[in-house]
C-alpha cells in the first residue's frame, strides 16, 4: 500500500540504454483536487488513439502518435501529498517526465507547484528531465487566482514548460501530452547526437 503499484511495475525501465522507444513513465504531481485525474482521464480516452489499458489503480499506459511516430507512455496518477518519504521518493525518483498541475483557481496549489519543482530539482540534480507546468480550470474565469502571466514567469523561473488547461473543456490536454513527448523525443534525439 502507498506505493500504488509502482514497485511492481518498476521493472518496465525505459532509461536503460538502448531501449528508448519502449515506455516512459509520466508522474503527475500536484495538490488534491487540481484535476490530475481528470486530466489523465481525458487524455487516456482521447479517441483515435490505441486503446488505452488500465495498468492497475491510477497508472494508464496509451500510444500516442506525434509527428507521424508512436510513443507510448506509462502515466502515473499517483501522488499523494500526505504520504511522505517513501511513496514521495518513489514518485519523485521514477519519473521519465513530470506533470507538475495546480488549479488557477487556487493560488496555494500554484506555491505547491513551485515547491513541488524544488524538490524535483533537489531529487533530480544532475538530469535534464522535462517537467511541464500545468495551470488547469481555465474555464472557471471567474474564479481564477493566478494569471497566465504568473504561471508563463514561474515555468521561466523553474526553466520548465508551462500550458494551460481545462480538462472540463477538454481544452490543450492533447496538446499537453502531445508537448510531454516532443519534450521526451527532444532528448532522445540530443543524447544519441
Ligand atoms: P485531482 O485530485 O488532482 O486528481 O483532481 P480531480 O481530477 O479529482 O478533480 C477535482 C475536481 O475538480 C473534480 O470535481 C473535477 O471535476 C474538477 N475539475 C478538474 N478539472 C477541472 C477543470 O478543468 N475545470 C473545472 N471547472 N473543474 C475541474
Amino acid at each position: 500500500p502507498g506505493d500504488k503499484g509502482l514497485a511492481r511495475r518498476s521493472n518496465w525501465s525505459s532509461d536503460s540504454a538502448g531501449s528508448w522507444e519502449s515506455l516512459y513513465r509520466v508522474v503527475l504531481l500536484g495538490d488534491p483536487g487540481v484535476g490530475k485525474t481528470s486530466l489523465v482521464n481525458l487524455f487516456a480516452g482521447v479517441p483515435e488513439r490505441d486503446v488505452p489499458e488500465l495498468l492497475g489503480e491510477d497508472t494508464y499506459e496509451c500510444t500516442l502518435s506525434v509527428d507521424d511516430e508512436e510513443t507510448k507512455l506509462l502515466v502515473m496518477d499517483t501522488w499523494e501529498p500526505d504520504e511522505k518519504n517513501r511513496s514521495h521518493n518513489c514518485c519523485l525518483q521514477m519519473g521519465n517526465a513530470y506533470i507538475i498541475v495546480y488549479s488557477v483557481t487556487d493560488r496555494s496549489s500554484f506555491e505547491s507547484a513551485s515547491e513541488l519543482r524544488i524538490q524535483l530539482r533537489r531529487t533530480r540534480q544532475a538530469e535534464n528531465i522535462p517537467i511541464i507546468l500545468v495551470g488547469n480550470k481555465t474555464d472557471l474565469v471567474r474564479c481564477r487566482e493566478v494569471s497566465v502571466e504568473e504561471g508563463r514567469a514561474c515555468a521561466v523561473v523553474f526553466d520548465c514548460k508551462f500550458i494551460e488547461t481545462s480538462a472540463a473543456l477538454q481544452h490543450n490536454v492533447a496538446e499537453l501530452f502531445e508537448g510531454v513527448v516532443r519534450q521526451l523525443r527532444l532528448r532522445r534525439d540530443g543524447s544519441e547526437a
